[in-house]
């Protein structure tokens, strides 16, 4: 097993994927118990059609398929932003040991920002969290995103 901050970098460059796809960059990768890189997935909700297609859910179903398994007992996931609702249910249903993620998301994340659901008393499962992992570099990245967005809206680009 490497360095919290090497896989958070594998994550970056999943996110970068989706940057260049027009998406919120939003990169995630689930890694096991060995350290091995099992599945990658990044944001692709508006290109994909699909609410769901969040990066923490598409690593999943990547390490899924790969494993031949919808349980990744013993797997981390890594992803760059604070997880939603939706997947914090996900990474619950599959069982991981844990999860880490860079930048905080104030406006939906459910792990520090508007709850902690990890921390809830209504499943037996149990997934050990770690937040602010290149959390700096995160933001960045999102930063440098939604400003270039501002500036093609503003040279006339077409709005979403
Ligand atoms: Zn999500």
């Amino acid at each position: 097993m490497r360095s919290d901050e090497f896989y958070m970098h594998r994550a970056l460059e999943q996110a970068r994927l989706a940057e260049e796809a027009g998406e919120v960059p939003v990169g995630a990768v689930v890694v096991d118990a060995d350290g091995a890189i099992v599945g990658a997935g990044y944001n692709a909700p508006v290109s994909g059609h699909d609410p769901s297609a969040h990066a923490e859910v598409r690593a999943l179903r990547d390490a899924g398929a790969r494993l031949g398994n919808y349980r990744l007992d013993g797997c981390t996931l890594f992803v760059t932003l604070e997880p939603c609702l939706m997947c914090t249910g996900a990474i619950i249903h599959a069982r991981l040991a844990r999860v880490v993620y860079g930048a905080a998301e104030p406006r939906s994340g459910m792990v520090e920002s508007k709850a902690n659901l990890f921390a809830q008393p209504w499943y037996n499962h149990r997934v050990e969290v770690v937040g602010g992992v290149l959390a700096g570099r995160v933001a960045r990245q999102l930063k440098g995103f939604f400003a270039a967005r501002r500036d093609g809206r503003a040279a006339g680009a077409e709005d979403d």
